[in-house]
């Protein structure tokens, strides 16, 4: 059997990457499964303990820190956030290609861990400001600060996308197309000169800022 991947995926708030994922959720796309990640913030409405986060206290948190059952960690809003090791190895070793939905400071922890064979990533990043910032307000559930707050974090991960090796702008209505391309880089394709595809983290500062 082949020996499976990871496949980092991150993006700021309002990149829309969980709408591009949802397109693998159900566990039905093969080869693709998803790494629950450990956090202590709080279930939302609808999630579920163990499919959408193991939640867990501070106390317990830690000590999967200690005990080295995380594969990496990272505090995200005030909260932990980490991916536990061991079902992460054992879906590589079934050849499977692993899904880590995480932020920019776990997702550098991965990739120093990992060999560049085994490992994917992609940073989703919305086209330019102004999109962002709609989104962000679109929602109307967010307090201007938070608005602001988000904003402001968004361009910290900006800077991160150079640690990708892929990056595809999510357009407006176009999360499918996405979908659509990180099963052609899984699949070894090049997405050079797709309108979604962006060749540097420089190119995509100089169309987000202009
Ligand atoms: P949320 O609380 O909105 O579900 O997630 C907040 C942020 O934490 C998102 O950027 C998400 O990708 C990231 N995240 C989720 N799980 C993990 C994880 O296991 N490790 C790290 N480093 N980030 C995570």
């Amino acid at each position: 059997m082949n020996r499976g991947k990871v496949l980092i995926v991150s993006g700021s708030a309002g990149s829309g990457k969980s709408t591009v994922l949802s397109g693998f959720k159900g566990g039905e796309v093969e080869p693709f499964r998803f790494s629950v990640s450990a956090t202590t913030r709080q279930p939302r409405a609808g999630e579920v303990d163990g499919r959408d986060y193991l939640f867990v206290t501070k106390e317990r948190f830690e000590e999967m820190i200690e005990n080295g059952e995380l594969l990496e960690h990272a505090v995200f809003n005030k909260n932990y956030y980490g991916t536990p090791k061991a079902p992460v190895e054992r879906l590589i070793e079934e050849g499977k290609v692993v899904i880590l939905e995480i932020e920019v400071d776990g997702a550098e922890q991965v990739m120093n861990t990992f060999d560049e064979r085994d490992l994917l990533s992609v940073f989703i990043s919305p086209p330019d400001y102004e999109t962002l910032e709609a989104r962000l307000r679109g929602r109307g559930t967010n307090t201007e600060e938070d608005i602001r707050e988000r904003l402001e974090r968004a361009k910290v991960e900006l800077e991160y996308s150079r640690l990708y090796q892929h990056i595809l702008i999510n357009f407006d209505n176009r999360s499918q197309d996405v979908t659509s391309a990180i099963v052609e880089l899984v699949n070894g394709h090049s997405l050079k000169g797709l309108d979604i595809y962006c060749d540097s983290s420089e190119k995509l500062k100089e169309r987000f800022y202009n």
